[in-house]
């Protein structure tokens, strides 16, 4: 079959706009509230606070921000050791850095690609003194949330939830973005929903709530004057910003629906092929469906080697690796993307711990062992990639990305 290449770039995960966003921002225009404070503001807040389920949202400027002020909020002092998801986007772990704490990476496990809560309770083991555990639910699917509450609380530590990726996915039905004592959420542009950037601090801690807003406006005391007592930061969410969120929020179920539908499509369109969906348990949990992903079987693999900025791989008759199917979908026109490298690879991170469901995972010279448990992130990121995920995709064209993903297998 020939195949064209799409005359519009199919996105990863693109933002989709409605209409109501403009009208917000425009109303913000006109009343002059061009700053950070407004209605929009406050109508997020109230509305994020209520969908959630947690008493407080402070609207900030990203969600990387959000991060840093929970970290703070956690006392995460110079020194301190931090256990943090491996396989996530590098926003998790900066804030930690910020505030000069050693992340420690736990090891992912297969069910859902997030932490795993055997290798984390092998890290309390090695590590009893640590006091804060930051997860993140990767690409909109929960992790094994009463698992690790659990062993957090038996070790006195408290969560930090990075519900970037992961707004409006439920475990147990209850919304990610309340499982830590402080959770963040992103409005980032590729997000579920988007601000075309911001974030949102959630807590049920009015105490916190209030702290993270005054740090967020350069910790003004109650003065005439500009009195500071302590260090302050510039995050709070602009109020235009505000009004983009506050229109998205009604097409959120919308969104995720379209999500699903495009996950849905892959699974059963990928389905004759040696590869498996990102998964989560259906009977637990409902992602929100944000990226779609595949992993290659093992034994399906071509030969891929990559350095810290190239790739190369060999072809196979009947194989394929996550190299060839980014380079042909590029080569159509549409965006894939390799899975988040896990942190425990990353240049940056070389001399901190990570800890496997065995210990310490650095005492393996070789990253890499397939299949095996040894390290899981190593492998999803080897064997992995997310597809095209964006919700403006029509299901003819997700039907010719499958067709050119099993191209890649012939
Ligand atoms: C996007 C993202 C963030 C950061 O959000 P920003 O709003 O871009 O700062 C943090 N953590 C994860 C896992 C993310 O995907």
């Amino acid at each position: 079959m020939e195949i064209k290449p799409f005359e519009k770039k199919i996105w990863l995960s693109s933002p989709t706009m409605h209409g109501e966003e403009l009208e917000y921002m425009t109303k913000a225009y006109q009343t002059n509230w061009m700053s950070t404070v407004g209605e929009n503001l406050d109508q997020i807040e109230k509305y994020t606070a209520e969908i959630i389920g947690c008493k407080y949202a402070v609207a900030l400027s990203c969600g990387t921000a959000t991060l840093h002020l929970a970290t703070k909020l956690a006392g995460v002092k110079p020194g301190d050791k931090v256990f943090c998801s491996d396989v996530t986007f590098d926003a998790s772990v900066n804030p930690i850095m910020y505030e000069g704490g050693t992340p420690i990476f736990i090891d992912t496990e297969y069910d859902t690609w997030n932490m795993d809560p055997r290798a984390l309770e092998k890290a309390f083991e090695i590590y009893p003194e640590v006091k804060v555990v930051v997860i993140a639910n990767l690409y909109g699917t929960p992790g094994k949330m009463d698992e690790i509450a659990a062993i957090c609380k038996k070790h006195g530590a408290i969560i930090i939830e990075d519900a970037a990726e992961s707004l409006g996915a439920t475990y147990k039905g209850k919304q990610t973005g309340t499982f830590g004592t402080y959770n963040a959420i992103s409005f980032n542009g590729n997000k579920i929903i988007t601000g075309s950037s911001g974030g949102m601090l959630l807590t049920n801690s009015l105490e916190a709530a209030n702290k993270a807003r005054k740090w967020s406006t350069q910790s003004r005391e109650d003065a005439p004057w500009y009195q500071h007592e302590e260090v302050g930061y510039n995050y709070r969410m602009s109020n235009v910003i505000a009004g983009v969120v506050r229109g998205q929020y009604p097409y959120l179920k919308e969104h995720i629906a379209q999500k699903k539908a495009i996950y849905m499509r892959y699974k059963e369109g990928l389905k004759n092929l040696p590869v498996t969906m990102n998964p989560y348990d259906e009977s637990i949990m409902e992602p929100n469906f944000w990226l779609s992903c595949l992993l290659i079987d093992e034994d399906a693999m071509c030969k891929q080697v990559r350095s810290d900025s190239q790739a190369c791989y060999v072809k196979e008759k009947g194989k394929s690796c996550p190299t060839e199917i980014l380079e042909t979908l590029a080569k159509y026109n549409a965006e894939g993307r390799p899975i988040w490298k896990p942190m425990h690879m990353q240049p940056l991170y070389r001399m901190n711990p990570f800890i496997t469901i065995e210990g310490n995972g650095r005492a393996r010279t070789n990253a890499y062992i397939a299949g095996g448990a040894v390290d899981v992130g190593a492998d999803i990121f080897e064997r992995g990639l997310c597809l095209p995920s964006d919700n403006k995709m029509t299901a003819s064209e997700q039907d010719k990305i499958i067709e050119i993903i099993k191209s890649c297998f012939e």
